[in-house]
């Protein structure tokens, strides 16, 4: 068995998955305000507690530990955050005594849709997720592509709309600024005067609204600002398909047709690469965590 670990600003899940790639039992945790405080502190304690109860309890024999952790600031396992370094995996495996390893949480996502979700069957493809930011993975040859410093293909930094909105990495005109999840639904929600939607409220207005003027206008900018950012993925990458995971997914039956139309459309006639969604939602970072072999 290998264990998992996904770990998020507000939710950590840790799995145990057996060597078909299949998830024997989860944990998961919400972090308390306080725990958010002293966040690396409090990642490592939980992650300490779990896995040792999980294999004292359980008998479960663990090979390895994964990490998907949401930082582009990763090199070789470290992690670096305002000037200093976490060393998250490195303590796990001195404590534990296994093979711990840690990746940026996209691409681990990526890894799992590649290695048994809608990826599969591309040997050249590119995987987003599109969430409160956006992010990218990129196999080419049937391989992670991975740089030499950092993490990589950080899609959601790449600036689509000159002297535009202000990004969180201090830039203006980021693609995550324009067609991240978080964007769209403060949108909706925005429109509506509603605070804080939930996923399935959110889908039943752009369901039974979608047809409706300002609802659908909202849909069109956002689809327009995703299209371009695909457009770009295409002609630098030439993927044969690009993947869609995040939150976007669960939103796809509204969105994925004319998303496919927008993209044509910026190429004309020439064959665009498919457009598809991730298989596995919340258990991707899980997985692909519980599949790496390094850092
Ligand atoms: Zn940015």
């Amino acid at each position: 068995m290998n264990i998992g670990i996904d770990i998020g600003g507000s939710h950590i899940a840790i799995g145990v998955v057996n060597y078909k790639n299949e998830i024997q039992l989860k944990e998961e945790h919400n972090w308390t305000e306080s725990e958010k405080i002293n966040f690396t502190n409090s990642v490592e304690n939980y992650c300490k507690k779990t896995i040792k109860i999980i294999s004292e309890e359980k008998n479960f024999i663990i090979k390895k530990i994964g990490i998907a952790y949401p930082s582009r600031n990763i090199i070789n396992g470290i992690i670096y955050e305002k000037n200093k370094e976490i060393c998250l995996a490195e303590n796990l495996s001195n404590y534990f005594k296994l093979p711990v390893y840690l990746k940026n949480d996209v691409k681990c996502s990526g890894m799992c849709e590649k290695k048994i979700g809608n990826l599969k069957q591309y040997k050249n493809c590119f995987f987003m997720t599109l969430g409160t930011g956006i992010g990218g993975a990129y196999f080419y040859n049937n391989e992670l592509v991975v740089p030499s410093k950092y993490q990589g293909f950080e899609i959601g930094h790449m600036i689509i709309q000159s002297g535009g909105k202000k990004c969180r990495c201090g830039r203006n005109g980021c693609f995550e600024e324009y067609a991240s999840m978080r964007v769209f639904r403060k949108d909706v929600e925005n429109l509506l005067n509603i605070e804080k939607l939930t996923s399935d409220k959110m889908f039943k207005i752009l369901e039974n609204k979608q047809k409706e003027n300002e609802i659908e206008q909202i849909i069109e900018n956002y689809l327009y600002y995703l299209s371009i950012g695909i457009s770009n993925i295409i002609n630098i990458f030439e993927p044969d398909a690009i993947c869609i995971g995040g939150s976007f997914s669960y939103y796809a039956p509204i969105f994925i047709e004319k998303l496919k139309q927008k993209v044509q459309k910026i190429f004309n006639k020439r064959e665009i690469p498919d457009l598809i969604i991730a298989k596995y939602e919340n258990d991707a970072g899980i997985i692909g965590a519980s599949m790496l072999e390094n850092n």
